[in-house]
């Protein structure tokens, strides 16, 4: 792929350098051809996902591809006030959003910290501090709602979950450094609901929905049909919209199947759980810098695609190779810092800095160098005087290609998602609604994202693709599931 920082244009560099950046730039390709080997093994593991319950023995060879129970995708005319929760990221998020009927909507937000201690504890002193977190939401800021009609609230947990229901799912396994105890194979709905009975709070959750799927909802309220939600942010994964036929594991007989099509049911979002992909290692290419990042981690042979891909990992990888370099005295004269040193030192925000140069009129571009050695001293804190221009571009240079090798996986997952919806071969427009800090902060991202698409499907297939930042998806999906509950309900009283 074409790195944007040209080697050798203003910088001389030294031999050492130049040989050492060739060798993590092989490390880290991924010509199209294997790029096309991962899209089929994702492919085989999308199928075996739709076709088989996995098992302790199996559960680690293909994705868990849960059914949601999601069968509405939003019209764009829906209404209400409604709760939403999103946890999973990096904040707890408490919101009321009202569903306005014209693709518009409101919303009226606080975020939350949680804490490490929270990340690592009980299961249900996490609960507590979400329940306390709505009833100071419900205090604090109040809401618009009725106040003699229970709050309906859809829950956006960002975590692999087996759905049973839409609101009804056990956790099955915590990802991105959470990793609270008495939590796993436990109703995560149900947890919430204890804790907010506990409380006495007159909310009662009405849906649990991952964010993908909540990103996919919130895209096709605002923009109309999406095929897809994406998240590329701490972790990654993606929900898409299925046949109800392919997912053969719910075993459904012909009959059901056709009673389905005449309800206009024989449609269902798929959470893939797509940064679950390859943990056995099939297909990708790991380098021993990622096997460090995995071995360290804490939960290491898990979300392997997840790994190489966002942002809890990114600068963690960029780390790993930096340090190679330190050690191998190519850069920084062999010195190190205390940031560098740190497991999750270099956070992946500071890649976004240091390929700010390829942002056209940043002020960075005016002069690269400049901006790459501030970063490098003041985020990594390495003293100025052990910082050559060489080592600005060498390690500019090793956060593009951990970076660009992210992208093109990327692609992949969206490539993947539509060989398997025979989006290749139709001549419709093809929508992902894509969130996280990736899509929204990481230069050019959508650009090395669409040049690998390009490479897999060709022009003709690219040309359909629109991919929308669909921001605050999970907010705004999380309240469209609400929604899509209380229908159910009102339906099935009739
Ligand atoms: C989780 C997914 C989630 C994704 C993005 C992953 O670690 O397993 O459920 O959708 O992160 O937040
Ligand atoms: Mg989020």
């Amino acid at each position: 792929p074409p790195y944007l920082l040209p080697l050798n244009n203003t910088v001389e560099l030294p031999e050492k350098t130049r040989a050492a950046l060739d060798s993590i730039e092989q490390q880290f390709d991924l010509p199209t051809k294997k790029l096309e080997e991962i899209v089929e093994q994702m492919l085989w593991e999308f199928g075996k996902g739709l076709s088989e319950q996995p098992t302790k023995e199996t559960k680690d060879t293909f994705m868990p591809m849960i059914p949601t129970y999601l069968q509405h995708i939003p019209s764009g005319k829906e209404t209400g006030t409604f709760l939403a929760l999103d946890l999973g990221g990096t904040n707890l998020r408490v919101c009321e959003v009202t569903l306005l009927g014209d693709s518009k909507w409101t919303m009226r937000q606080q975020k939350y910290k949680v804490s490490q201690a929270l990340k690592m504890g009980e299961v249900a002193a996490l609960f507590d501090y979400i329940a306390n977190s709505v009833d100071q939401f419900l205090t604090e800021i109040g809401t618009t709602g009725d106040p003699n009609e229970k709050l309906y609230l859809g829950f956006t947990f960002s975590f692999p979950v087996a759905q049973t229901a839409l609101a009804k799912g056990t956790l099955i396994n915590w990802t991105k450094g959470f990793e609270c105890k008495n939590a796993v194979g436990k109703d995560v709905a149900q947890l919430l609901q204890d804790a907010l009975d506990r409380k006495h709070i007159h909310v009662k959750c009405s849906a649990l929905v991952n964010d993908t799927a909540g990103t996919l909802m919130a895209a096709a309220y605002e923009r109309g049909d999406c095929l897809c939600g994406g998240i590329f942010g701490t972790g990654t994964n993606g929900a898409y919209v299925e046949d109800v036929a392919k997912i053969t594991k719910e075993s459904k007989t012909k009959e059901e199947l056709e009673q389905a099509k005449k309800d206009g049911l024989d449609k269902m979002v798929v959470n893939t759980e797509w940064g679950a992909f390859d943990n056995e290692r099939v297909v990708m290419p790991f380098t021993i810098f990622d096997s460090r990042v995995d071995r360290i981690s804490i939960n290491p042979r898990k979300q392997a695609f997840e790994k190489m891909i966002s942002g809890m990992y990114l600068g963690e990888v960029t780390r790993n190779v930096v340090l190679h370099l330190v050690d191998a005295q190519v850069i920084f004269k062999g010195f190190s810092s205390k940031s560098l040193n740190a497991h999750y030192g270099l956070d992946t925000a500071i890649m976004s800095a240091l390929e700010a140069f390829s942002l056209p009129n940043s002020d960075s571009a005016a002069d690269p160098i400049a901006s790459i050695r501030k970063c490098i001293t003041k985020d990594l804190g390495i003293a100025d005087e052990l910082v050559s221009d060489a080592d600005c571009v060498a390690v500019a240079r090793v956060s593009e290609i951990v970076g660009t090798r992210g992208c093109r996986l990327s692609a992949c997952a969206l490539a993947a998602t539509i060989k398997q919806t025979g989006n290749d071969k139709s001549d419709k427009e093809v929508k992902f609604g894509l969130d996280g800090s990736l899509v929204e902060f990481y230069p050019r991202f959508d650009q090395r994202v669409k040049d690998a698409l390009r490479e897999l499907l060709g022009e003709d297939v690219v040309k359909r693709v629109v991919i929308d930042l669909a921001k605050d998806g999970s907010g705004v999906g999380a309240a469209l599931c609400a929604q899509a509950a209380m229908a159910m309900e009102a339906k099935a009283k009739h």
